[in-house]
């Protein structure tokens, strides 16, 4: 275990003081809650990040990204929530396929795509899951067949978040049929303009259309858009699939400080001297123990980001607690809203009704995306208990 030296604890202060003088200086957003005026806005503010060098922060530089440790990342994205900020809009690029991309892409796929992925000028989306395939990744048939230069892909992927704004998939696809499932996958990067691409937004609880089915007909790919070896894709999906836990946690956790911050003070300010019902007050303490213990495991993870393990079947523990605790968050604050959660397009008491029932009903999809509760808890089983499989 690292403990962290004094000169980079010096060096991270530093680091959290510009971070902090930068967001004082800079006019944060204020984020619309519907889809599209959303997607516009977060897009405008990751290109002002990547403008003043906080996009990318541990990324190496030839991929445009800083060069600095996960460690600066994590201070940044800190003082990011702590200042109210929103998170730019491309973090499947960044924090989920965009970290493969950077480690086993060709020098072209670093060095042509990589920038414009931090920039926000390309925005990416993840092409796993299938309507046969979610948790049983390995299942996935979407078919890819060589044909000279190219390799030409028909099938069909599902819950493909921001298909419909994203010029770039890292899609996942079956170059042997007959290996055993584990093998014969490849790694493409698609243009998701290429001519035979279908994509239809899917209507999710919370109104939104997020995710999307993707449909391909004959998708003719360059084959230098592949990632790593032919037919060797699957450690690759492994690897995303880790980073996508990785550092997860470190981000939420301090989106959940704020909302429930600002939960609270709104209610108090709601209530204007009155005593808290027991139902507020017990609901506040929930919370409250629900951000310790996610504090106390996010020390773990930070000292796993500083030995740079990368991604390990630990991030499966962090996964389940925070989509615990994120359920648990929103729905204590639901409750704290009461009967006013039923009005969430006014503003009753000056309450931020929308923002709360908008969020109370996406933490659902939390024990979902990124693998679902059942499946860490058979990674923490399997691989960190060393039981048998089931
Ligand atoms: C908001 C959201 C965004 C998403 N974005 C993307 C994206 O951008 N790209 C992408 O590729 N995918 C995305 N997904 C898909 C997500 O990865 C899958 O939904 C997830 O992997 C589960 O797969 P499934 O929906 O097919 O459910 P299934 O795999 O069919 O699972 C159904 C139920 O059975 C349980 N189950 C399945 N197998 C086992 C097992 N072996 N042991 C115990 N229980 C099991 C599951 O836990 C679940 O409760 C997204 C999902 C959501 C909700």
């Amino acid at each position: 275990m690292t403990l962290l030296g004094n000169e980079l604890v010096v060096e991270l202060d530093r680091y959290r003081q510009r971070a902090r003088d930068w967001l004082a200086e800079v006019t944060i957003p204020e984020v619309p809650l519907p889809l599209t005026e959303k997607f516009a806005v977060l897009r405008d503010w990751q290109k002002s990040l990547y403008a003043a060098g906080w996009v990318g922060i541990a990324w190496s530089t030839d991929a445009g990204g800083q060069g600095l440790t996960p460690l600066h990342h994590l201070v940044f994205t800190e003082e990011l929530a702590r200042a109210r900020a929103p998170q730019p809009i491309g973090l499947i690029g960044l924090d989920v396929v965009g970290p493969s991309i950077e480690r086993y892409g060709t020098s072209w796929q670093r060095t042509e795509l990589l920038p414009r992925l931090l920039s926000g000028d390309d925005i990416w989306c993840q092409g796993f899951s299938e309507p046969e395939a979610g948790s049983d990744l390995a299942s996935l048939r979407t078919r890819a067949v060589i044909d000279g230069d190219y390799f030409v892909v028909s099938g069909q992927k599902v819950w493909t978040s921001w298909a419909h704004m994203s010029q770039w998939c890292a899609l996942l696809v079956r170059t042997d049929p007959n290996a055993p499932k584990h093998k014969g996958i490849s790694y493409l990067l698609v243009d998701m303009s290429s001519p035979g691409i279908t994509v239809r937004p899917l209507v999710q609880m919370t109104g939104d259309e997020e995710f999307c089915e993707v449909f391909f007909d004959e998708v003719r790919v360059p084959r230098r858009n592949l990632v790593g070896q032919l037919n060797e894709g699957w450690p690759l999906a492994i690897h995303t699939l880790g980073t996508e836990r990785a550092g997860y946690t470190l981000r939420r956790r301090v989106d959940y400080e704020v909302a429930v911050d600002d939960a609270v003070s709104e209610i108090r300010h709601r209530l204007r001297g009155e005593g808290a019902p027991d139902r507020v007050n017990s609901a506040i303490g929930r919370t409250q123990v629900a951000l310790r213990v996610l504090d106390a495991q996010t020390r773990k993870t930070i000292t796993r980001l500083a030995d740079k393990l990368g991604p390990t079947p630990e991030d499966s523990v962090d996964k389940l607690l925070l989509n615990d605790l994120e359920q648990d968050i929103f729905a204590s604050i639901a409750e704290l809203l009461g009967p006013l959660r039923s009005s969430p397009s006014a503003r009753p008491f000056g309450l931020n009704t929308e923002r709360w029932v908008h969020d109370h009903l996406y933490s659902r999809a939390t024990s979902i995306y990124g693998g679902t509760s059942q499946i860490q808890r058979n990674i923490i089983a399997e691989r960190l208990l060393g039981l048998p499989r089931g």
